[in-house]
């Protein structure tokens, strides 16, 4: 109901504004909704660099994954550091197999995958 009122409010002139400034406003907050109703958790992914041997098999099973030559290490490229080499980022859901496969195939066990609830899926 809420998203009709707003869409409702959507200038018609090309102006870019409406009563409540402009449109990019409403457009944000549609996104927003739909983005919360349709999914509110995302498979995770945790890389523990110090573990990692540079054998590149998660290079070749997903992008999200490069290859750090000169370090002889992985690099998770969406990576955000939350410990000492200790990388995690959201999975998008259109590559959730491929996340998987990455860390299906780690020699070491350097990728733990985390499904919706938080709870450790792989390994
Ligand atoms: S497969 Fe494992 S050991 Fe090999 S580069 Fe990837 S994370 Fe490192």
């Amino acid at each position: 109901m809420k998203l009709w009122i707003e869409r409702d409010k959507e200038p018609t002139d090309g102006s870019g504004t409406n009563s409540n400034g402009p449109d990019h406003r409403w457009r944000d907050h549609t996104r927003h909704v739909f983005g919360v109703v349709r999914r509110t958790a995302v498979m995770r992914i945790e890389f523990d660099r110090d573990t990692c041997i540079g054998m590149f098999q998660c290079v070749a099973e997903w992008d999200g994954f490069e290859r750090d030559e000169t370090a002889g290490k992985a690099i998770l490229v969406d990576g955000e550091e939350t410990d000492d080499d200790t990388f995690v980022c959201e999975i998008p859901e259109s590559e959730e197999i491929d996340a998987k496969f990455a860390a299906r195939v780690c020699p070491v066990d350097a990728i733990t995958v985390y499904d919706d609830d938080g709870e450790q899926l792989i390994p």
